[in-house]
């Protein structure tokens, strides 16, 4: 045998090998799969495991990461989420099993997914009675699910007249969701993140363990699991902070076009707790169009001088601020005053001031309309423009 023979056969038998480990591999995965489908089958759950229709949990908002489960969780109780996990833990590494919480999947880049594993789907949690805790007390809080939307929290607090102290601008994101990130919006700068205004959490663990947690209690968990992104446990359970929901307010946007101005503004107001109530800014990608889509809520402050603005297509600098106040006409006056004053120091364009007031009155359909819900409701329209 020549040299060159030999070369190919040791080349051919390499191939052979290298094909019989891919399929010996395959083998011993179609196994385990087959084994955990089994396992995870056997379980008893109040809610079920789906293995059939995994599509919806291989996508997210962002739309970039498409990851195939092995199946979706719709958990029915909290011990539905620890079986499975303590199941998965106790099969042991080999397993390669991973689990994902998922919210409302409004991620970005697939971080509520998982190749080949468990998705649990925090909204079918059954939802229990939201809990206001609120009679004599200085710190009223609410209990609530981990898979519980901030809208319906919103709602049912708001009958109190109480509010969580801080907000996402767009509400229909879940509990869970949001603490594994920060959750921020025009209230943060006051009161922090959403992260920062919880008061204890029941958890899953990696172990299949529920656990109180808070700054007192297991308080390793508790700051691990707050901006953890589903690494360190399933939020189950979340004490959300409250306070009395303002029943007026005065909501402003102002426009920059130098970025320079805008942020030096920004700070100025941010640093000073109490000029707003509300303080963010964004960026406006100006498109045609987009900029009348959001005007529509406000009137200008000098509507000739703002029909004459323009901005020639370049992007803009958004400040959003609010400023609540009560529905009497003297506290009126003398928040007019104050709000004049805390815009006289900024430097945005002049002619783009527009302002919009809301009120917190039931409108008479028996439906409550609260400026909140209208201000953070409101800022989805953002997200359009
Ligand atoms: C239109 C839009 C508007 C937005 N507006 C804001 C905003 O104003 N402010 C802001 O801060 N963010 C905002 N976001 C970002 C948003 O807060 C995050 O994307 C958030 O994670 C989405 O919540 P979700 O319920 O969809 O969670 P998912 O996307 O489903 O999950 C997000 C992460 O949290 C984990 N997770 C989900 N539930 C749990 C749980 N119960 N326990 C443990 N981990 C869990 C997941 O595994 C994943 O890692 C916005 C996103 C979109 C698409």
């Amino acid at each position: 045998m020549n040299y060159i023979h030999a070369c190919l056969l040791k080349k051919r038998n390499m191939l052979v090998v290298k094909s019989l480990t891919i399929l010996l591999l395959s083998c011993i995965a179609f196994k385990l799969a087959c084994c955990s489908i089994s396992s995870l089958k056997s379980l008893p759950l109040v809610g079920h495991l789906e293995f059939e229709d995994v599509h919806p949990a291989s996508k997210d908002f962002g739309n970039r990461s498409q990851l195939l489960p092995l199946a979706i969780l719709h958990p029915k109780s909290v011990s539905d989420i620890a079986s499975v996990i303590r199941h998965i833990w106790m099969m042991g590494p080999h397993s390669q099993l991973t689990v994902a919480a998922r919210g409302r999947g409004h991620s970005l880049q697939g971080q509520a997914q998982t190749s080949h594993g468990i998705v649990i789907h925090m909204e079918s949690l059954q939802p229990q009675k939201l809990q206001v805790h609120s009679v004599g007390s200085s710190n009223p809080f609410v209990d609530v699910s981990g898979g519980e939307l901030w809208i319906n929290i919103l709602h049912e607090t708001l009958k109190y007249g109480l509010a969580p102290k801080s907000w996402t601008d767009y509400l229909h994101l879940t509990v869970g969701g949001t603490l594994s990130n920060a959750g921020i919006s025009g209230q943060a700068f006051r009161h922090g993140p959403q992260i920062s205004n919880v008061h204890q959490l029941e958890v899953v663990t990696g172990k299949g363990e529920i656990l109180n947690c808070s700054e007192r209690e297991n308080s390793d968990l508790f700051h691990g699991v707050l901006g953890g992104l589903g690494q360190f446990g399933i939020i189950t359970k979340a004490r959300i902070a409250l306070e009395t929901a303002p029943t007026m307010v005065k909501w402003m946007r102002v426009l920059y076009l130098d970025f320079a101005a805008f942020a030096k503004d920004q700070e100025r107001l941010i640093s000073s707790d109490d000029k707003f109530d509300y303080v963010e800014g964004f960026v406006i990608i100006n498109r045609t169009g987009l900029l009348d889509n959001w005007r529509l809520s406000f009137t200008p402050e000098d509507p000739t001088k703002a029909s004459q603005f323009k901005s020639d297509g370049r992007n803009l600098y958004c400040l959003e601020v609010a400023k609540y106040f009560k529905l009497d006409e003297d506290k009126k006056n003398v928040m007019n005053q104050e709000v004049k004053e805390s815009l006289s120091e900024l430097s945005y364009i002049s002619s783009t001031l527009f302002s919009s007031e809301k009120n917190a009155k039931p409108n008479g359909q028996g439906k409550e309309i609260h400026v909140m819900n209208h201000v953070n409701l409101m800022f989805k329209n953002r997200d359009t423009l």
